[in-house]
């Protein structure tokens, strides 16, 4: 019997892990990754390779928590699938499928970079700034030579560090916030005066490696015959403003980072009926939680980037949390014991989430980035469908939400299950069509990742094996 299934061994999965089974309940965590450590304490995929300080650290913390629960790693879930006596997770481990049925769940997805359509952005060459890093931290593959680095908040520098750590000449890092932007907001920041000084300790380096630090600049398309051989910027316009196509230059490079921004991963949140609400900073549905992390449905826990985001701190203290709340939830803390060991975890978290909530405001993002693409450029990569073919679904009353353009045109129909197209169409038709529903998600479909044919051909002969009644008192798995 496991009490707890903790998907996603990032920040909040790890801290959770490790306090519910520090409290005694027998947890199992599952990752996609071959690695533990999310996205933040990202390890290298080598055994043996260098750690950085942030990667030692990481692996202290997942040490940690293999100490108390069982690591399940290489392994997504693919599925969650309400029983009249729980919900069912479905995990996909070396191309087999098997379901498990624990007493409570915890969604420690994560987030992904918000993609950015623009002319060129499908060229090789052109990446979103978290597969930057993913590339140089842990596949320690060096993707250009010459970087430039666009997008907005800490992250870009971060990103133009670790390419230059990993050899990369990054010519430029380019900000969309500019100093002017930020200085009504740089009292109350001040409280927080050491995270300017990781700042500095990221920018000051670029800067004596020639890196040129530009800020008030976006992207505007991606040049180049086969691959990438040229950005061009543009200043970024007044606020509610698109870019201003004057000013525009030209900066060479192979390799273009893009990171204006993350998007919550709520697939299976939704898959488990989950109540959404629009969080008004990232204007995106993510899942209502309550004050011990719980989502609407009972035994569902929600913490870390899943449920909004914060940063790594704010998703280790949801994630501890969230495994006091679910602890309480099953009954193996009373009242009394949760709220006492909740109010350790409490006012760090409000301090965290202050310090989260100031930096849409000192980094917001650029208005306009949907309105850079033009009509050839595709904006589902999958299915190839380009940004005409989806307004003149629009404009022929096909399509009024995400779901009715995917019936339309086939967007979201592919491999990636909508989460790239589904993040940034919304932006780009509601920058040019008034009616259309820009708080519209695909409905989450079965599985959220790709599965093997083989794997499901196997369930679908142990369904026919078992149809008899089962007398484990387990529900009997059902095709759909
Ligand atoms: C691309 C990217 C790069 C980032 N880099 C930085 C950085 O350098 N510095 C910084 O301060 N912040 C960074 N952040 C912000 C960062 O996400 C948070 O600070 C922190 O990692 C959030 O922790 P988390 O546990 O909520 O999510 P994550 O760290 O994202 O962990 C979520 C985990 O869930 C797993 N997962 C998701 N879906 C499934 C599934 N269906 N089945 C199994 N496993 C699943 C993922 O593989 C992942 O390991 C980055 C965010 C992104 C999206």
């Amino acid at each position: 019997m496991i009490d707890l299934l903790v998907v996603g061994a990032g920040p909040a999965g790890l801290a959770a892990a490790r306090t519910a089974g520090e409290l005694g309940l027998r947890v199992v965590v599952a990752d996609e990754n071959a690695e533990a450590g999310g996205q933040y304490y990202r390890q290298p995929g080598l055994p043996g390779a260098a750690l950085d300080r942030r990667q030692t650290r990481g692996r202290a913390v997942i040490d940690a928590a293999r100490g108390v629960a069982e690591l399940r790693l290489g392994c997504s879930v693919v599925a969650l699938d309400p029983t009249p006596t729980g919900l069912r997770a479905w995990l996909d481990r070396d191309g087999g499928l098997e379901w498990l049925m624990p007493r409570a769940i915890l969604l420690a997805t994560g987030a992904f970079d918000t993609p950015v359509a623009f002319p060129g952005w499908t060229l090789p060459g052109v990446m979103s700034a978290g597969a930057a890093q993913a590339l140089v931290k842990s596949q320690l593959v060096r993707p250009g030579r010459r970087a430039v680095v666009a997008g907005s908040g800490p992250f870009v520098f971060a990103v133009a560090d670790a390419l230059r750590h990993a050899g990369v000449r990054v010519a430029e890092a380019v900000e969309a916030a500019t100093l002017r932007g930020a200085l009504p907001h740089l009292p109350s920041s001040m409280r927080h005066a050491r995270r300017y000084g990781e700042l500095a300790a990221l920018v000051l380096p670029l800067v004596a490696s020639g890196t040129a630090i530009r800020s008030g600049e976006v992207v505007a398309s991606a040049q180049g015959r086969d691959r990438l051989e040229a950005v061009r910027l543009r200043p970024r316009g007044r606020p509610g403003a698109p870019a201003d196509a004057n000013g525009e230059r030209v900066v060479e490079a192979d390799l273009l980072c893009v990171g204006y921004g993350f998007s919550a991963s709520t697939e299976l949140a939704r898959l488990a009926g989950a109540a959404m609400s629009v969080d008004p900073g990232l204007g995106q549905p993510i899942p209502a939680a309550d004050a011990w992390q719980a989502a609407s449905r009972p035994g569902l826990f929600v913490a870390g980037e899943a449920a909004g985001l914060g940063g790594a701190a704010v998703a280790e203290a949801e994630g501890e949390l969230a495994a006091i709340g679910a602890a309480r939830h099953l009954e193996r803390l009373d009242v009394r014991a949760a709220d006492e060991l909740a109010s350790r975890v409490r006012p760090r978290l409000a301090a965290l989430r202050g310090f989260a909530a100031l930096l849409p405001r000192i980094f917001p993002r650029p208005d306009g980035l949907g309105l850079l693409a033009d009509p050839a450029t595709i904006v589902c990569r999958c299915e190839n469908v380009s940004l005409a073919t989806v307004l003149a679904a629009v404009d022929q009353g096909k399509a009024d939400s995400l779901n009715e353009l995917k019936a339309a045109t086939r967007c979201g129909q592919g491999w990636c299950q909508g989460r790239v197209c589904g993040a940034l169409l919304p932006g780009v038709i509601g920058a040019r069509r008034t009616g259309f529903d820009g708080t519209s998600q695909y409905t989450a479909r079965v599985p959220v990742r790709p599965v093997g044919l083989a794997a499901v051909v196997a369930q679908l002969d142990a369904i026919g094996a078992s149809e008899a009644p089962s007398d484990a008192g387990r529900p009997t798995p059902s095709p759909s």
